[in-house]
């Protein structure tokens, strides 16, 4: 497994050697678990070529404390990696990265001003920035995105529509650990009881997949997953939300054979987790 540092290094790889072996790509932020390796193998499978980069990007935090107290644990990483046989692992330096780099400019239609976008200003443009520049250094022909960030994920195709790059979009399954808590880099910073409390999280949400039907009303549904989980203590919903699958619009009524997505918002203490899940009616 090869070891990028410079943006310099890493173009002048994807501009010959790699040029024409079908490259896959995962962008990660780094303290890897399961999830992340889930994309790699996905990766692995479907190309000549994996390569992952590890970038804590400052532009796309809007909490001061949450990027200075972000996990870095690149050893491990390393060593993950190498097992799932990624085949260039980029981590490349902030200023490398940014030099001579204005940043992608795109219409979000909205997107990035409702549920993550309206509780983190700025953190969608701080992804679409940090992603476009990686696709346009490594040119990959299919690249790989957990649906455990949802927004990002309907974000990311619309840039890759917009600016009509030719690269794929694989959308992939959230990891969970036994619990159901999906599996996230931030887990690290609970606790193991609030581990506990916050697999409360995905146990209202599947509950409510099992047991909702077209007859009830989203707005009251809402109101009883908020109760359901903000009885916990430390748990406190920021935002609960059934949106369109794609155009995320927020659904205000059940509708016969439509799929619906459950996006929530949590903080557990000071550790703010996000979580959704797919109904089908
Ligand atoms: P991050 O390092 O948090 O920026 O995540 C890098 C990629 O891994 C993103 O596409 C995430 O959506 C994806 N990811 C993070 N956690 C999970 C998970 N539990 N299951 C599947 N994908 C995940």
């Amino acid at each position: 497994m090869k070891i990028i540092k410079t943006v310099t290094e890493m173009s002048g790889l994807c501009n010959t050697e790699l040029k024409n072996l079908k490259t896959g790509f995962v962008p990660t932020m780094g303290a890897l678990h399961a999830g992340h390796i889930s994309l790699v193998n996905q990766s692995v499978k479907e190309n000549d070529i994996t390569i992952v980069s590890i970038f804590v990007n400052p532009k796309q935090f809007n909490d001061k404390s949450d990027f200075e107290n972000y996990p870095v644990t690149i050893e491990n990483d390393l060593d993950l990696l190498e097992k799932a046989n990624c085949d260039i692992v980029f981590i490349p330096q902030a200023n490398d990265i940014y030099k001579d780099y204005d940043g992608y400019e795109m219409d979000f239609e909205g997107l990035d001003k409702i549920y993550e976008g309206e509780f983190r200003p700025g953190h969608f443009r701080g992804v679409i920035d940090i992603v476009y520049r990686f696709f346009s250094i490594i040119n990959p022909d299919n690249s790989y995105f957990g649906e455990k960030d949802f927004q990002q994920l309907a974000i990311i195709k619309l840039m890759v529509k917009k600016a009509e790059l030719p690269v794929n979009i694989i959308p992939c399954k959230i990891m969970r650990e036994d619990s159901g808590l999906a599996m996230s880099s931030r887990n690290a910073r609970l606790s193991i009881n609030q581990k506990t409390t916050a697999s409360e999280i995905y146990k209202t949400l599947n509950a409510v997949k099992e047991s909702a039907t077209v007859d009830q009303s989203p707005e009251q549904l809402i109101s009883f997953i908020t109760r359901e989980i903000d009885k916990n203590d430390d748990l406190k919903t920021e935002y609960v939300v059934f949106c369109e699958p794609e155009s995320l619009k927020s659904v205000n009524i059940f509708r016969e054979k439509s799929s619906v997505r459950l996006c929530v918002a949590v903080w557990c203490g000071k550790i703010r987790l996000i979580d959704n899940i797919s109904l089908q009616f």
